[in-house]
């Protein structure tokens, strides 16, 4: 039994790291506005807050333009969300135009790698405070299950030294993938499971949920470890497209798809897959949950 999981979201959660995201996000761009609108500024991000989370199926993580996860699927989505409204509305919307040449004037290639730069300069910040965010529930579930002769392999788009310094402080043996060790987790970071396919598309509807399932550096990583469970937080990123391969895949129909659901899991991803994806399971109490699945 191989199990395939998710990091941010599994493993931790992540509330900390976001606000401190959002605070950092909105910090800097108003840091940055021009000194004419930076009181506009402010209040013109908080109503591009409540809009993007009005419609998060048009607003989310979008690199390159192309939405990969909607803005509420997790707390980190709705920042990403944030600057792809301002991307959209740039040209368009004067605060939107000033605040997107704002960001690329200090040397931020595009909103993207902003976003991606505020991500990790949080998460720096959380955990030099706190320190890493292994949850200890996860790693209580995580020794149960490789005690039970799972074998756990991590496939996270966080970065791998991030993920080695998290399980060490978490007590978890592991080692880095391509290496392999019986009882310990195997870490694949900077997975790059939002990125999407620039050739093509293949957009899957599950009820009211378009979701973009053509994500060729996740595709390979799931046809290379052939699991038979994988687990994740948000169904776009991490199980809509092992759910396409159950479906169309021979051999991958009996794969289990688990789906964590946290206090940030939108209802109404929960209510499309309850009626249109019966295959994921959601899993209340975390990784515990997955646990007692595949152990009982
Ligand atoms: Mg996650």
């Amino acid at each position: 039994m191989k199990l395939l999981s998710d990091f941010d979201g599994v493993w931790t959660h992540p509330r900390e790291e976001s606000q401190a995201q959002g605070a950092l996000v909105d910090a800097q761009l108003v840091e940055w506005a021009p000194a004419a609108l930076r009181e506009a500024a402010s209040a013109w991000i908080a109503e591009a807050r409540r809009r993007v989370l009005a419609q998060p199926d048009l607003y989310g993580w979008a690199p390159g333009g192309r939405l990969s996860c909607f803005a509420d699927e997790d707390p980190f989505a709705e920042h990403s969300a944030l600057l792809h409204y301002i991307h959209l509305h740039a040209g368009i919307d004067p605060v939107a135009t000033a605040l997107h040449e704002a960001v690329l004037a200090p040397g931020h290639d595009s909103l993207e790698a902003f976003g991606g730069h505020t991500h990790a300069e949080a998460v720096a910040r959380i955990e030099a405070t706190r320190g890493p965010g292994v949850l200890a529930a996860a790693a209580e579930a995580g020794s149960r299950m490789l005690q039970g002769g799972i074998e756990i392999v991590v496939v996270s788009n966080s970065g791998r030294e991030k993920l080695d310094r998290w399980f060490g402080h978490a007590g978890l043996d592991h080692v880095v993938h391509p290496e392999s060790k019986p009882g310990a987790l195997r870490l694949r970071g900077g997975a790059r499971k939002f990125v999407l396919d620039p050739a093509r598309s293949a957009i899957e509807a599950f009820g009211a949920l378009s979701v973009e399932t053509a994500r060729p550096h996740y595709e390979q990583i799931l046809l290379e470890e052939a699991p038979d469970a994988v687990v994740g937080d948000v169904f776009s990123l991490d199980l809509a497209l092992p759910l396409v391969m159950r479906r169309t895949r021979p051999g991958w129909e009996r794969v289990r798809l688990f789906w964590l659901v946290h206090d940030y899991s939108p209802m109404r991803v929960r209510e499309q897959l309850a009626a249109h994806a019966p295959e994921v399971e959601p899993i209340e109490n975390g990784l515990a949950g997955v646990a007692r699945a595949l152990l009982g």
